[in-house]
């Protein structure tokens, strides 16, 4: 079977007439001008192969508007972007100083998946959530970011919002931070690809988008018993973590490492 980025729900409601209007931010120095622009061509040079299709076309804003549904490009001290084709304009932000410190093509390929209707890889059905070695690995702290919450992300997998089809891809862009550090707890091997983008995102991208003709195989929604079963294991082992913390906080307490975040990761 085939691994398949998770993708939202109505994605087919949300695709982008290709190729998908990008406006960059008329604030950016000309020097990020030509790093972005350079990230946008490197990420359609990932589709060419075989096809002589363009996923993203940089353009001037009154052309942009003419298609009635753009991204603008712009940098803040935030990533974010939307899933899928909003309609009218849709701000994608980058921070041009990701997590690695580099002015890489990552993030603003992450980001652009998004805007294009992938969603978190980490959200697949096929996650390996029951594995205690990825728990573990979710919940050591990360670097610098954010406590994590598993009942959180068990929420938005039961709330159905997205769809995954065959196992999960660990190399895939949407699989980022803790989340590709947790596979590796469970398979040593798993790297970053080059380019950042996995074949397998690749290919689901050109199907969505039927560069190749091909249409995507129907999806199925995330099964509800995985849903409810998951659920339960989660709240077994946060009771069992939660015991386990205090213990640690108890009889080591000046060397508890940053117990603020741990200890407010399961305050509930
Ligand atoms: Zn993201």
């Amino acid at each position: 079977m085939l691994a398949t980025p998770v993708l939202i729900a109505d994605y087919k409601t949300k695709l982008w007439e290709m190729p998908a209007p990008v406006v960059l931010n008329e604030a950016l120095s000309d020097e990020r001008v030509h790093v972005l622009t350079a990230s946008i061509n490197k990420f359609n040079s990932c589709f060419k192969a075989g096809y002589d299709f363009v996923i993203f076309e940089v353009m001037k804003p009154e052309k942009a508007r003419a298609k009635g549904s753009w991204i603008k490009l712009v940098e803040t001290a935030h990533f974010h972007s939307d899933i899928g084709r909003q309609g009218g304009e849709q701000i994608v932000s980058v921070n041009p100083t990701d997590a690695d410190g580099s002015h890489k093509e990552r993030t603003p390929f992450h980001e652009l998946c998004h805007a294009l209707g992938m969603a978190h890889e980490q959200y697949h059905v096929h996650y390996p959530l029951e594995n205690p070695k990825v728990i573990d690995a979710l919940l050591s702290t990360g670097r610098g970011e954010r406590p994590f919450t598993l009942e959180n992300m068990v929420k938005h997998i039961e709330e159905n919002k997205f769809v995954s089809l065959g196992p999960c891809d660990f190399q895939s862009i949407m699989m980022y931070g803790r989340f590709r550090s947790a596979a590796r707890a469970v398979d040593p091997t798993i790297t970053e690809p080059e380019t950042y983008l996995s074949e397998t995102d690749i290919r689901v991208l050109k199907n969505i988008y039927q560069c190749n003709g091909r249409p995507l195989p129907i999806g199925r929604p995330n099964p509800v018993a995985w849903c409810e079963a998951t659920r339960k294991n989660i709240k077994a082992w946060s009771l069992a973590k939660k015991a386990q913390t205090l213990t640690t906080f108890t009889s080591t307490s000046t060397k508890a490492d940053k117990p603020g975040a741990r200890g407010r990761s399961f305050s509930q």
